[in-house]
């Protein structure tokens, strides 16, 4: 290491990161202990592995069913190891599981999960879960505040909004699935049977959360393509009445369906728009196995410009780095001055793809328009280790930069404030 790589470590260890991307479920359900399938299967350390590690065990071999054990309340931590140490052995170096076992090393002290080490490491996840813990380990990992997507609710109103900034996610209003009608029905007790009534429904939202709102959020490309192109009202109407009204005559088809959430999801960008609120699009990679559809992921960064383009007054964030077309997203957040990039999730994914990708594009773009960390998990313990495989990759680029004389060590403090903090508090200014 040489002396300036030291200083850019230090600079790097000493910035405190603007979280930009999380799925936390409220600190009281944590502390309650209260099982949900979904968002809380289990209350001891395996609850860890749920978000991720867990894809890499299956992918590694592990029968799904072995894994729904491990993640479940009903095992013993001897017999839930003993399902996991096989497969923990081929998945160690991924990024997933480093982000876990550089979490186990920063707040459990232990540098491995091993059958020594098992008991501690199950008892010094009971004694962390406390009163007060999710503000305890931002302080740790040196993160100021985290946006939050919620899972539980499509806006959270969180017991702790200076620390947990709430997205508004519009992808039940775009998506308009039988379950997504369902959800917006149960929150709401309104029962939209026309699309105008669907509309004041997502006005109601706008008007209620949109001024404590962070951003609005959208995961969209989960299940489609990002290409939304304009459709007029009277056909968007006619298709609410197919897919939601059932009305009689013949359903919705895939076209119908597609023609409604292009209606939709411009008319709830128009809605952010007139709220000031960014939107963040989740492009790239998918989570999960055995279901990502590449060439639809491969067209995400090509499929956006006609949206971005129809709303030059609108910010988006482009999330999760596009991973693994990011040379696209470079290309994107250098032309269109209404794009940002969003590191989250990226540094598990791949950290050397993103690695590579933050050092080619702090050359190309100007450095305002990324944001460098968001965790991306329901459990807050994790988004520990994951900040520091993210600082050591900013560390990296910057080092290399340096050594290779495309900027000077001296100007490396502005750009880490930047990139890691104050892109991210001025972008999401008036929030
Ligand atoms: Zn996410």
């Amino acid at each position: 290491m040489t002396n300036s790589d030291r200083r850019i470590t230090q600079w790097v260890e000493q910035t405190t990161f603007v979280d930009t991307h999380e799925h936390l479920i409220e600190e009281s359900q944590r502390l309650s202990g209260v099982l949900d399938p979904q968002l809380l299967p289990c209350d001891d350390w395996t609850y860890l592995f749920a978000d991720y590690v867990a894809n890499d065990l299956v992918v590694a071999g592990m029968p799904v069913e072995e894994l729904r054990s491990f993640l479940g309340p009903d095992l013993s931590s001897d017999a839930k190891y003993r399902l996991v140490a096989p497969y923990w052995d081929r998945i160690r170096h991924t990024g997933y599981a480093q982000a876990l076992r550089s979490t186990f090393r920063g707040l459990y002290g232990e540098n491995d999960l091993t059958a020594e080490s098992l008991p501690r490491i199950a008892e010094r996840y009971r004694e962390t879960v406390q009163p007060g813990f999710y503000s305890t380990i931002l302080r740790r990992a040196n993160i100021e505040s985290c946006h939050v997507n919620s899972m539980q609710r499509i806006y959270m109103e969180t017991e702790q909004p200076a620390l947990l900034k709430q997205d508004l996610s519009i992808l039940c209003f775009c998506r308009c699935s039988a379950a997504d009608v369902a959800r917006v029905e149960a929150e709401t007790n309104k029962k939209p049977t026309t699309l105008e009534e669907w509309l004041d429904i997502i006005d109601f939202y706008f008007v209620t959360y949109g001024p404590r709102a962070v951003a609005v959020k959208c995961a969209i490309a989960y299940s489609r393509a990002l290409d939304f192109t304009p459709v007029a009202k009277e056909r968007a109407g006619r298709a609410f009445l197919q897919h939601v009204g059932r009305v009689d005559g013949h359903p919705a088809g895939p076209d119908d369906i597609k023609a409604l959430q292009n209606f939709l999801l411009r008319y709830c960008i128009g809605k952010a728009g007139e709220c000031g609120l960014p939107v963040k699009l989740h492009t790239g990679y998918l989570d999960g196995r055995a279901v990502m559809q590449l060439d639809r992921v491969r067209d995400n960064a090509a499929d956006v410009c006609r949206l971005v383009q129809d709303f030059p007054d609108t910010r988006f964030v482009l999330m999760h780095i596009g991973y693994p077309y990011e040379h696209e997203f470079i290309a994107l957040a250098k032309h269109y001055p209404n794009i940002a990039i969003d590191m989250c999730w990226a540094w598990i994914v791949s950290p050397m793809a993103s690695v590579r990708f933050l050092k080619q594009f702090l050359l190309a773009v100007p450095a305002t328009r990324i944001f460098t960390f968001g965790g991306d998990y329901v459990a807050i313990e994790p988004i520990y280790g994951h900040a520091c495989m993210a600082r050591r990759g900013i560390a990296q680029v910057l080092s290399e930069l340096v050594a290779e004389g495309w900027i000077a060590c001296e100007e490396a403090p502005n750009l880490i404030e930047r990139i890691m903090r104050s892109n991210a508090n001025s972008f999401f200014a008036n929030r």
